[in-house]
């Protein structure tokens, strides 16, 4: 299928890695020039190398942390106007409630809500005033249904969600979409993080932590970058502009639900 956005120009943050880039190499592939992002700078220049070399699209970098000011700033004067966003971080550490106080809930907050939010805020005016635009958010599961020991993570993406849901209401008009993307477990270095945190909680093997969090899933695997990209192009693409607000659920059937 052909997207229509070939020419367009994508900033897709926290992407050296994982979803970010699965993201990233569908949006190439389309052949949307890419600003992308993520704290260390050498993998995300060997991630940027293999997108060029690959899909010949353009590709400029900035290393900084998306969640501190400075480095959005950074992140945004490199990129100037662009089409397409894709807001991504690192997810917030796992624990129990009674392990969180104030400052953590404060750095999730940041990470999780108020950097997308601010991103949008800086990038949306651009989208509306061209007529075009289109915001994808990578939040998690979480949202649909709480992941306990991710609490941190429930709160700051809820949040996000409700911002996006009246937000995506008010830029609708001027041609510029927003929609969020959920991941279910995906066979990233994060999910091998969390897989060892299980493994610790129960001091069970790995492979056993991983079968178990399998398991839940009926599609019994892990999801993939690639299948995970593949949906943000399209909410990026000329086909989605009808879709509004939407939060789409990539889980492989783990969260239970008729609709
Ligand atoms: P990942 O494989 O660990 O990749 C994370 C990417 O983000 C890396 O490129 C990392 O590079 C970059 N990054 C992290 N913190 C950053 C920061 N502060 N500023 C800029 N770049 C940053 O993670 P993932 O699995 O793709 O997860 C992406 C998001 O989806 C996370 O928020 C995660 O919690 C959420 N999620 C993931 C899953 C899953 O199963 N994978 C499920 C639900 C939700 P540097 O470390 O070099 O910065």
């Amino acid at each position: 299928m052909d997207l229509g956005i070939k020419g367009k120009r994508a900033l897709v943050c926290a992407a050296s890695k994982g979803l970010g880039r699965g993201c990233a190499e569908a949006l190439a592939e389309a052949g949307v020039a890419l600003v992308l992002n993520a704290r260390g700078a050498s993998a995300l220049e060997e991630t940027a190398q293999a997108i060029r070399a690959r899909y010949g699209v353009e590709v400029t970098t900035v290393a900084a942390d998306i969640t501190s000011e400075a480095g959005r700033a950074q992140v945004l004067a490199a990129a100037g106007p662009v089409d397409i966003l894709v807001t991504n971080a690192g997810g917030p550490p796992p624990g129990m409630w009674s392990d969180w106080e104030r400052e953590d809930f404060i750095r999730a907050l940041d990470a999780n809500m108020l950097t997308p939010i601010a991103l949008m805020k800086a990038l949306l005016p651009g989208m509306m005033a061209q007529g075009w635009g289109r915001v994808i958010n990578i939040t998690s599961a979480s949202v649909r249904a709480p992941i306990g020991v991710l609490g941190l993570s429930n709160a700051a993406r809820s949040g996000l969600t409700g911002y996006v849901a009246g937000t995506a209401r008010q830029v609708a008009p001027q041609g510029v979409t927003i929609n969020n993307l959920l991941p279910g477990i995906h066979d990233t270095d994060r999910a091998a993080a969390l897989d060892g945190a299980v493994m610790q909680a129960q001091g069970i093997p790995l492979d056993e932590a991983r079968a178990q969090r399998m398991a839940t899933i009926p599609a019994r695997r892990y999801g993939t970058a690639a299948e995970f990209g593949a949906a943000c192009a399209f909410l990026a693409s000329q086909h989605a502009g009808f879709i509004v607000g939407q939060n789409l659920l990539l889980d492989g059937g783990a969260f239970h639900s008729t609709v």
